[in-house]
């Protein structure tokens, strides 16, 4: 696929995803696709939202803030770390805030969000304990967090994200999307209306085993964009 055109790619990213979907016995249309465009021109991102997507996730608020405004009709994710001093810009920019992972971060989040009058929805990013891993809250802070958001006013928090430690052989991600979706669906039998529905998880390697394991959002960057230039 290197060199392919962004629309022959997402063609394929697609047939891909309602494949692990029949495979799992689920809807079609039951994933979101977030084109991850971080280090992309936005003449690749251009192409891709003329391809269909709609939906595009960045990690670098500074970046973003350079393309969001050229495609405000998307919807547009932050999946890269927040920092505290970059809270009130992200909020201003992104209708989804992927790593939440901090109580501290969750109340700057809502306050931001309250003072612009917006309800942004968030995703708690979770630790899974993998080799390297340091960012994401631990499993069991999950409650916690998830209580007291509840009575943040700016935000919603929608559900979980993990980033996994990459494996070349996507089979060995699998644990990690199930235990995911394992910790989702305890909190949510021990917190009703807590309103945990996502699952952001699975990249361009896994997202046919994430999808399979539960994912309701996959986050997919080379596989429609081909390889990143520079940082990312
Ligand atoms: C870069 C990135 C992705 C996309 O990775 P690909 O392997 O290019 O699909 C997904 N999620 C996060 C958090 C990322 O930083």
């Amino acid at each position: 696929m290197e060199g392919a055109p962004v629309r022959d790619r997402v063609a394929w990213v697609r047939g891909r995803i309602a494949d692990a979907l029949r495979r799992s016995g689920r809807p079609p249309g039951s994933v979101k696709l977030v084109a991850v465009s971080k280090t992309q021109p936005i003449a690749r991102i251009l192409e891709a939202h003329a391809a269909g997507l709609s939906v595009f996730g960045e990690n670098y608020v500074q970046e973003a803030a350079e393309k969001i405004p050229l495609l405000p009709a998307a919807e547009w994710h932050l999946i890269g770390r927040l920092q505290g001093n970059k809270v009130r810009r992200a909020v201003s920019l992104f209708s989804w805030l992927q790593t939440a992972d901090s109580l501290k971060r969750l109340r700057e989040i809502s306050r931001c969000a309250e003072e612009s009058g917006k309800t942004v929805r968030v995703l708690i990013e979770v630790n899974l304990g993998g080799e390297g891993s340091k960012t994401g809250a631990a499993p069991g802070d999950l409650r916690v967090l998830l209580e007291v958001s509840a009575g943040l006013p700016g935000i919603r928090v929608a559900g979980l994200m993990a980033i996994p430690p990459f494996r070349a052989d996507p089979e060995e991600s699998r644990p990690h999307f199930a235990r995911l979706r394992e910790l989702r669906d305890s909190l949510a039998r021990e917190i009703p209306g807590a309103g945990l529905v996502e699952l952001s998880m699975g990249m361009s390697n896994d997202f046919g085993q994430a999808i399979e394991e539960g994912a309701t959002m996959v986050r997919v960057g080379t596989a429609i964009f081909g390889s990143r230039q520079g940082r990312g």
